[in-house]
């Protein structure tokens, strides 16, 4: 095995005796010298955002949200989602699962306005934590990252476990916020990786996250390696047991480069 094949390896499963499952050309975005989580990681610098920026969405963009109904998204199974809608936004209901789209999407630009809850309850990542997984595996972190210490891979805005934001770019709870998010999804030959997946996200108007290439997908734990997937796929939002709320959200797909 070449010397950047093995490091290669040790970047995307975090153990060095492991075979590479797929080899990711190096490049000096797509690795990550951090292990996952790790604390001592410098926290970012507080961007002193204002607020959410609001965008209407294009007319070629799909309306995955536009206050009134679910009716572009799923619940668990296929089941009929069970967030409730009111008042122009929809919210989490803790315990009922993650939503995703009925619509599967690869390379996208996204919108998204959230909102964490107003009563800020619990802390580190059990504060306010949902994510929007593109693809249903490549996670954007929400969080109220507003006076929240966590982990910098953590915090809102993060790619999930692999990079922090650029900026802390959070808002006091219960102010709406917004993410806009462009994607670019892995290509794959046969089962392996030719291109990472990329993500840029611009945070409250603030670049948080500029065209990094990630290393796999979302993992808990430790760093998972790239596995084979379709090259459309719904989004998900999270549950994770906390009442977020979302309005405005559309989607567009991007030609291919
Ligand atoms: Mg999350």
């Amino acid at each position: 095995m070449k010397a950047w094949m093995r490091g290669i390896a040790l970047i995307v499963t975090g153990c060095s005796s492991a075979p590479p499952p797929s080899v990711v050309a190096p490049t000096a975005s797509s690795t990550v010298t951090w292990t996952q989580h790790d604390v001592t990681r410098p926290q970012p610098p507080i961007a002193r955002a204002t607020g959410a920026v609001i965008v209407p969405p294009p007319a070629d963009a799909t309306i995955l949200f536009d206050g009134r109904s679910l009716d572009a998204w799923t619940g668990v199974n296929g089941a009929a989602p069970r967030w409730t809608v009111a008042s122009g936004y929809m919210e989490v209901v803790p315990g009922s699962g993650d939503i995703r789209t009925k619509a599967a999407f690869g390379d996208a630009q996204m919108h998204v306005e959230f909102a964490t809850p107003s009563r800020a309850e619990g802390e580190g990542q059990n504060r306010s934590n949902s994510g929007v997984l593109l693809m249903g595996r490549y996670e954007v972190q929400i969080l109220d990252s507003y006076g929240n210490i966590t982990y910098p891979d953590g915090q809102a805005g993060a790619i999930y476990g692999q990079y922090p934001p650029l900026a802390n770019a959070s808002m006091p709870p219960g102010e709406w916020q917004s993410f806009d998010i462009i994607f670019r999804r892995p290509r794959f030959e046969g089962s392996r990786v030719v291109r990472p997946a990329r993500l840029t996200v611009i945070y409250n108007g603030v670049v948080v996250q500029d065209s990094r290439e990630l290393v796999g997908p979302t993992s808990h734990g430790r760093r998972a390696p790239y596995a084979f997937h379709e090259d459309r796929l719904p989004i998900s939002l999270q549950d994770y047991g906390q009442p977020v709320r979302f309005r405005n959200i559309w989607v567009r797909e991007l030609s291919a480069e």
